[in-house]
C-alpha cells in the first residue's frame, strides 16, 4: 500500500514536468481532485489541532486539506464537490469496540432500549410479535434493569404477553437474557438444573423454580436450542450493519471478538465490495485457548496481511462480567452483599494467556470492569512485558470498559502502555440506571467507587491513551451520542469533572481509536497521503456544542475516497 503509493507520486511527479499538451486543460493532471468538501469547519483531529475550510480526495486518498480558495483551483470537469455549508468535517469515525455481526441482527429484532417501565417494554414487545406473527422465536435486545423490580425479569412478566412461542430478550449489557415459560421449558431448564461455570439460572428463593432470569453463561443454555442462523441470514446481517454503520458517519469498526465464522463472512463481504467500512476482527481466547490455537491465530493474521480495510493481529479475552448483576471482580464487596464477585479465570490462567500471546506479537484486548479485574489484566500485561522480549510494531495492549478502578491503578495506563478503550454512552446506561431507585450500577458500587467511574480524564491526566467506542448492540452506534456525552459529561460523586474539550470527544473516535488498531499512519487525521475516510457533519458541533444526545446529526460519508451515504 505505501510502497504503491509513492511509486503513483514519483509517476505524477514526472508527469507534472511535461509541458501540458495543447488544448488539454491546465487541471486535467495530477492537481485535480476527484472529490472536494468545501465550505467546512474542518477539524483534522491531530494533536495539534490543525483547522482548515476545505479537503480534496483523490482515489482513495486525502490529497490536501486547505482554504477553499486554494482548494477550489484544484476542481476539475469531473469533480465531485460536497458542499459542507458550514458544518464539521472530521475523519470517518472509528468504533473501537462493536459486536457488529450481533449488531446487524440486533437492527430486525424487537428493540428495548431506553424504555424505563414495565409497560414500555410489555408493549414494544406486543407490538413487535402481532407485526411478525407465527411460532418461531421471538427475539429481542436492550432492556435496562430499572422497569423490574428488584432488577431482574421475570418469565411471568414475559407470559402475560407471549404465551405460545417461545421469547429470548437480552439485556442491554449482553450479560444476561430474560426468557418466557416457553423457553424455560424447550430448553428443559428446571428448578433442579445446575448452575453452569460462571453462570446463574437465577430461581425463586421459596419455591426454587427457574425465574426466567439467566445470567452470563447460563444464557447458553437455552441459546444453544435457538434455531441457528442461515448463511444467507449472517450475510444479511453484516450487510445491515454496515449500511447503518455509514448512515452514522463510521468508517472503521473494531470488532471485539470475532469467530472464524464470522472472518469468513467479511472475507466474503470484500471480495463482493460490500464491506464499506474498514474492519479490525478481534480472535476470541479464554483460559483454555492453547498455544496450537495461538498458533492458528497468527496463521490467520498473516494470510489477511495488512489489507487496510480487513485485518486481525488483536485477540479478545474477558476478565470478569457486568457490575448490574454483579459478574464483575471487585476488590471489596457489592454494597449489601458479601460478595465481590469473581474473575473468569484464576491470576495463573490470565498470565499464561495473555503472556503466550504477547509472545507472538498478537495484540491483546482484555474486557475488565471491577477493580480487581482491572488490576489482574494489568499486572497480566506488566508480567507478559517483562518475560517476553518486545514485539517488532511495540505493544498496544487495551483494557475493554474499565468501569470502576481502583485510586492506585489511574496511573497505571500511562506507565504500561496499556490503552484504555472506554464507551462513553455506558455512562449514560448508568445514569439512567441511577435514576431508578433499584438501580443495579450505583447502587452496587457505592459513592466512594463510584466516584472513579469511567475515569478516563484522569486516565489521560497521568499519560494513558484512551479510545472511544460504543460496544454496539450493547449502546447505540451513533459516535455523536458518545460525542455529546464525553463532552458534556456532569461531575461525578466526590466532584471529579470527567466531561473533556470537543476535540477530545473527536479525537476518541477518530485519531485515538486509529492508533489503539495500530492505524495512526494511515488513517484518523485528515492530511495528505491519509485513507480518504471523512464524516461532514449537518452542523458545527465546535461552535454550537451538542446539547442532547441526538443533536449530532451526519450529512455525509466517505469511506475509501467515495461518497457512500449523503443525507437527503
Ligand atoms: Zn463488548
Amino acid at each position: 500500500m505505501q510502497k504503491y503509493r509513492i511509486w503513483v507520486l514519483l509517476t505524477v511527479g514526472l508527469a507534472a514536468c511535461q509541458p501540458a499538451a495543447p488544448g488539454v486543460p491546465e487541471t486535467s493532471g495530477a492537481g485535480v481532485a476527484d472529490l472536494l468538501i468545501l465550505n467546512g469547519r474542518v477539524f483534522a483531529a491531530d494533536e495539534a489541532g490543525t483547522t482548515a475550510e476545505a479537503v480534496a480526495v483523490r482515489g482513495n486518498t486525502i490529497l490536501r486539506v486547505g482554504s477553499n480558495a486554494e482548494l477550489s483551483a484544484l476542481r476539475g470537469p469531473d469533480t465531485r464537490v460536497v458542499d459542507a455549508r458550514g458544518g464539521a468535517v472530521l475523519p470517518g469515525f472509528n468504533d473501537a469496540h462493536v459486536h457488529f455481526v450481533s449488531g446487524g441482527f440486533a437492527l430486525a429484532d424487537v428493540d428495548l432500549a431506553g424504555l424505563t417501565t414495565l409497560r414500555e417494554v410489555q408493549a414494544a414487545i406486543s407490538r413487535f410479535a402481532a407485526d411478525h406473527p407465527g411460532d418461531g422465536w421471538l427475539r429481542g435486545r436492550g432492556w435496562l434493569y430499572q422497569p423490574f423490580p428488584g432488577s431482574s425479569p421475570t418469565r411471568a412478566q414475559l407470559d402475560e404477553i407471549v404465551r405460545d412461542r417461545p421469547a429470548v430478550m437480552e439485556c442491554y449489557d449482553g450479560h444476561s437474557i430474560w426468557v418466557n415459560s416457553l423457553a424455560l421449558a424447550r430448553a428443559g431448564i428446571t428448578k433442579d438444573t445446575p448452575n453452569p461455570p460462571n453462570g446463574e439460572i437465577v430461581k425463586d428463593p421459596k419455591t426454587g423454580e427457574p425465574t426466567g432470569h439467566l445470567k452470563e453463561s447460563a444464557a447458553a443454555l437455552v441459546e444453544k436450542i435457538m434455531p441457528e442462523p442461515t448463511e444467507a441470514d449472517r450475510r444479511a446481517a453484516l450487510k445491515a450493519a454496515v449500511a447503518h454503520a455509514n448512515r452514522l458517519g463510521v468508517t472503521s469498526i473494531q470488532n471485539a471478538g470475532t469467530s472464524l465464522e464470522e472472518m469468513a463472512l467479511y472475507e466474503a463481504a470484500k471480495r463482493d465490495g460490500d464491506l464499506t467500512v474498514r474492519a479490525y476482527l478481534a480472535f476470541s481466547a479464554s483460559s483454555a485457548t492453547t498455544a496450537a490455537d495461538a498458533d492458528r491465530m497468527v496463521e490467520t493474521w498473516q494470510r489477511l496481511g495488512d489489507d487496510p480495510t480487513l485485518r486481525t493481529g488483536i485477540v479478545k479475552m474477558y476478565a470478569d462480567g457486568v457490575i448490574e448483576s454483579r459478574t464483575a471482580a471487585m476488590l471489596a464487596p457489592f454494597e449489601r452483599g458479601a460478595s465481590a464477585g469473581a474473575p473468569n479465570l484464576t491470576t495463573e490462567e490470565l498470565n499464561r494467556v495473555v503472556a503466550m500471546l504477547d509472545a507472538r506479537g498478537l495484540q491483546v484486548q482484555i474486557h475488565a470492569i471491577g477493580d480487581r479485574a482491572i488490576r489482574m489484566s494489568l499486572d497480566a500485561l506488566e508480567e507478559a512485558a517483562r518475560v517476553n522480549p518486545a514485539p517488532a510494531r511495540g505493544r498496544r495492549h487495551r483494557l475493554e470498559h474499565i468501569e470502576a478502578i481502583a485510586e492506585a491503578d489511574i496511573a497505571r495506563f500511562g506507565q504500561l502502555g496499556v490503552i484504555a478503550s472506554q464507551q462513553p454512552m455506558h455512562v449514560a446506561l448508568g445514569d439512567m440506571n441511577q435514576a431508578s431507585p433499584a438501580g443495579p450500577w450505583p447502587d452496587n458500587i457505592g459513592p466512594e467507587r463510584w466516584s472513579r467511574a469511567w475515569a478516563w480524564q484522569r486516565i489521560r491526566a497521568d499519560g494513558g491513551r484512551l479510545a472511544f467506542g460504543s460496544d454496539w448492540p450493547v449502546a447505540t452506534l451513533e459516535a455523536g451520542q458518545g460525542i455529546w456525552l464525553a463532552s458534556t459529561r456532569v461531575t461525578l460523586p466526590g466532584g471529579t469533572a470527567q466531561a473533556m474539550s470537543m476535540a477530545d470527544a473527536v479525537r476518541g473516535y477518530t485519531s485515538w481509536a486509529a492508533y489503539a488498531s495500530f492505524d495512526d499512519q494511515r488513517k484518523g487525521t485528515l492530511a495528505p497521503g491519509m485513507l480518504a475516510d471523512i464524516v461532514v457533519l449537518a452542523s458545527d458541533v465546535f461552535a454550537q456544542p451538542p446539547q442532547k444526545p441526538t443533536d449530532v446529526v451526519v450529512g455525509a460519508t466517505v469511506f475509501d475516497g467515495r461518497v457512500v451515504y449523503q443525507r437527503q
